[in-house]
């Protein structure tokens, strides 16, 4: 039974950039493939937010990623698994994936979100992280307690219950439970964070294992090791070498997720490093990446898919996209624009709408003005990574690199 059900889950790579780490691909599911390079929009509480899943259909994205300690904490994840897991729950019949809960556990639970940035400011120490503010989570050897951001009640997430929690929420791609650090943290504790992370991974390829073999007729899930490491060589191709050769409870994980602070700028070094100690034959996400440049960088470097809030979290405050760069369609100057968005696209807001009306829809704060525009970076988004894997098939991608960032970079509209 499992060895069928695990059939339903592979990659496939079907070129490589030459001289290069980047490859274009296929991971198949039990919820349908994705081609890749792919960007996958995220719907945190299973809901991309003022989307129907049709739009998002429509507008060509492949999977969802959604968030587990989200639903964990609303509607609570034995809601989705009565409700037959995410994809049904949200009606979206292809792929999904969650995140582990870790990142928001630490983030959102422990009070920080501000220090987790991906530039390396003036802080240089642990104490500058937790004593500024006040910490509400704690981590130690065992998991992460927590307090929720919704009414404060405190929670627990250890390895175990973030594999139970993402086995009830059902997605086809799920994520090992890791500790978060910042690239503010120390090198010693990245090292400790690295070890403890190293052994969370242990703990959910077993528990992993237990819930497959336990839910049986369920569809087949993936589990993806989380690499941490932050901007130091050893430590990130470490991360890699150990969770690549892991096996535990005779299984492996599927795939590898790259998290964790980065900094922008060695961000394409960061993931070569990674993905020069990974197997070729497995897939790579890079966690919370979208902006064009990373894109670019993370796509040449060897991963296969990405996710970001900021395409439809910048669409709600009305920074759009275009080839030309982004602009923010609510400033004067579109107020009498009666051009789409950005001539080139073929999305349903850009073949039906004008600045004009997106200018006027966000100042008389119009509910349209989010589904709109959010339609259209997503779009734009997934449209610039499909090309970018069509470019690769072509033998074209640093063609398309060098010609697409010299017009996206050139100038902002507004
Ligand atoms: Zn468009």
């Amino acid at each position: 039974m499992v060895e069928l059900s695990a059939m339903s889950f592979s990659f496939e790579v079907q070129k490589e950039i030459s001289g290069q780490l980047g490859r274009a691909g296929v991971i198949s599911t039990p919820h349908g493939q994705i081609a890749t390079p792919a960007f996958i929009p995220v719907g945190t509480k299973a809901s991309v937010k003022s989307l129907a899943p049709e739009a998002l259909n429509n507008l060509g994205a492949q999977a969802v990623l959604a968030n587990a300690y989200h639903l964990y904490l609303q509607p609570g994840s034995e809601t989705l698994d009565q409700a037959g897991g995410l994809g049904k729950f949200m009606n979206w019949n292809k792929p999904t994936f969650t995140d582990s809960g870790g990142f928001q556990v630490m983030s959102l639970g422990a009070g920080f979100k501000k220090v987790i940035d991906m530039s390396l400011g003036s802080l240089d120490s642990d104490e500058a992280i937790a004593e500024s503010k006040e910490r509400l989570a704690h981590v130690d050897d065992e998991g992460v307690t927590f307090k929720s951001h919704l009414d404060g009640s405190m929670h627990r997430f250890t390895p175990e219950i973030s594999m139970q929690v993402q086995h009830q929420i059902g997605a086809d791609i799920i994520f090992a439970f890791d500790e978060l650090t910042t690239l503010h943290n120390t090198r010693k504790y990245q090292e400790q964070s690295l070890e403890r992370t190293r052994l969370w991974a242990i703990r959910c390829l077993d528990e992993h294992k237990r819930l497959t073999d336990q839910r049986s007729d369920k569809p087949y899930q993936a589990l993806f090791g989380v690499l941490q490491g932050a901007q130091y060589e050893d430590l990130r191709r470490k991360a890699a070498k150990d969770l690549s050769e892991m096996n535990s409870s005779g299984i492996a994980f599927d795939g590898f997720g790259i998290g964790g602070a980065l900094d922008k700028a060695s961000l394409g070094q960061i993931v070569s490093w990674m993905s020069s100690e990974l197997p070729r034959d497995k897939p790579r996400h890079l966690l919370g990446i979208g902006e064009p440049a990373d894109l670019f960088a993370g796509v040449e470097n060897g991963a296969d898919t990405f996710d970001c809030v900021a395409p439809s979290r910048e669409a709600r405050t009305s920074a759009v996209y275009s080839e030309n760069g982004r602009f923010n369609v609510s400033s004067a100057t579109y107020k009498k624009d009666f051009s789409p968005i950005d001539k080139d696209c073929n999305c349903y807001t850009c073949n039906n709408f004008t600045r004009a009306y997106l200018n006027h829809l966000f100042r008389a704060k119009e509910m349209l003005a989010s589904t709109l525009a959010t339609i259209h970076n997503l779009a734009f988004t997934v449209r610039l990574v499909d090309r970018m894997r069509q470019a690769i098939l072509d033998e074209s991608f640093l063609e398309f690199k060098t010609e697409f960032l010299a017009k996206f970079q050139a100038k902002a509209l507004d």
